[in-house]
């Protein structure tokens, strides 16, 4: 059977949050040439299974799929654009932290063909965000919140953590 949904691991982080045990790389610059690059690499091996294919959803999640920036993001779907058929109406989401999102990388991520996110919120908490090393603080939320509906996406969701335990 042909795929209809396809995966993008984009490992890149700006520090490890205290909880987390994902595969990923913490960098204080995102690779981002270097990662479109391997990623090329990486679809034209699938080549024979993207063949016939017809995506419904492509979801960029990590890592921080955000801290690719407006143009990293858009060179991604360009990748898979180039090599895959995609839907009608397909469902593109990208995971985003809340300090990663401003208009000019919403407007980059819409042209693009983003129509949903997924933002890393976790907490409204400042302490417990603080404890879990997250880069943005509970009024950050707010604000990409409503900077992605500015910009055009209204499907958002919010992750949320629940029971962590504080340091001792
Ligand atoms: S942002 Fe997500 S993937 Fe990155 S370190 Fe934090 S929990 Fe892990």
């Amino acid at each position: 059977m042909a795929p209809r949904h396809l995966y993008i691991h984009v490992p890149f982080c700006a520090r490890r949050c205290s909880y987390c045990d994902f595969s990923i790389a913490v960098r204080a610059t995102t690779p981002v040439d270097e990662y479109v690059t391997g990623l090329r690499t990486e679809l034209d091996g699938l080549r024979p299974e993207l063949q016939g294919a017809t995506l419904d959803t492509i979801y960029l999640g990590g890592g921080t799929p955000s801290r690719l920036g407006g143009l990293g993001v858009a060179d991604v779907l360009t990748t898979v654009r180039d090599r895959a058929r995609l839907a009608d109406a397909p469902e593109i989401t990208i995971e985003a932290n809340p300090d990663d999102v401003n208009d000019m990388a919403v407007a980059h991520w819409v042209a693009a063909g983003v129509n949903r996110v997924s933002l890393g919120s976790q907490s409204f908490d400042d302490a417990a965000l603080k404890w879990m090393h997250r880069t943005h603080d509970s009024l950050q939320i707010g604000r990409a919140v409503n900077t992605l509906r500015r910009g055009g996406i209204g499907n958002i969701s919010l992750d949320l953590i629940f029971a962590a335990l504080m340091g001792e």
